[in-house]
């Protein structure tokens, strides 16, 4: 029998949360997470800028904790001299060492804009995601992935590298569902937004049921993607509470407090925190 806790102990296992330290606002957006039942965040980096900010808040603050990593979409001409810092953050002790190595990926959607030649980008890509692969498997840290158009190279690219797929999220999964049998049957697995709440993202919703309850994690990956009925707001981790209603409800249809507990067990096994 379930007896649903009087807290929901949610983790948002995907913030980005710059914008709220440089607005002063970050403070009021810890406490109202944790009025809203968010017991934990995990802050990933996207840019280089990121790294030495969220270790200081991850050290500081009891609820928060850090990724590094570089995000495709933020690669420049210092990204790979960039890299040659990045496992020094892992002599860090306790709460100042990241967790995993995150947001790493590939991301293809803008490829029609690119200026460049789309084969130099690509690889550009692929060489920082790559490197980033290697220090995870250094470490033994898992690895949070951002696949945007580019599900099937992301596949490629952990399988060239020999990366243990049981330390590989595809967070905000985008695939369809045969990418995402893919990644669950060699032991990764998808966390999901507040997409699923959008009435367009039934794909999503199928893949999420498919993959079912044993690794579900969820995530908020604010400022952006508020869930409804807040689509277009500036999103914040309170707003992960909505997301797990909506999936608890309308997708594995059983109580939130269930969804809750095991979605935040997923988390604290896959990130060990
Ligand atoms: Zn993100």
């Amino acid at each position: 029998m379930y007896f649903p806790s009087m807290n929901a102990g949610l983790i948002d296992t995907h913030a980005h949360l710059d914008r709220f330290l440089k607005n002063g606002e970050i403070s009021g957006v810890l406490s109202a997470a944790r009025g809203a039942g968010v017991e934990k965040i995990i802050t990933q980096s996207a840019s280089f800028d990121d790294w030495a900010k969220y270790r200081d808040l991850a050290a500081s603050e009891q609820n928060v904790y850090w990724a590094v990593g570089l995000h495709p979409e933020d690669i420049t001409e210092y990204s790979s001299l960039q890299l040659e810092a990045l496992g020094s953050f892992f002599a860090e002790d306790g709460r100042a060492r990241p967790v995993a190595i995150g947001e790493i990926g590939l991301d293809f959607f803008r490829r029609s804009s690119w200026t460049e030649d789309a084969a130099k980008v690509i690889s550009r890509q692929t060489e920082i995601f790559e490197r980033q692969l290697y220090f995870a498997k250094q470490f033994g840290c898992p690895v949070v992935v951002h696949a945007r158009s580019a599900n099937r190279e992301c596949l490629d690219a952990l399988r060239r590298v020999g990366m243990d797929f049981s330390k590989v999220v595809f967070h905000c999964f985008s695939g369809n569902l045969s990418e995402l049998d893919e990644l669950v049957s060699g032991g990764g697995r998808a966390s999901f937004t507040g997409i699923i709440t959008y009435k367009s993202a039934s794909e999503m919703r199928g893949c999420m049921l498919a993959q079912g309850l044993d690794r579900v994690m969820f995530e908020t990956d604010c400022p952006y993607l508020s869930p409804e009925p807040l689509r277009g707001s500036v999103n914040t981790p309170a707003n992960l509470r909505l997301t797990v209603e909506y999936a608890a409800r309308e997708v594995f249809k059983i109580p939130f407090g269930e969804l809750a507990e095991i979605s935040s067990a997923n988390a604290e096994e896959f990130f060990g925190i």
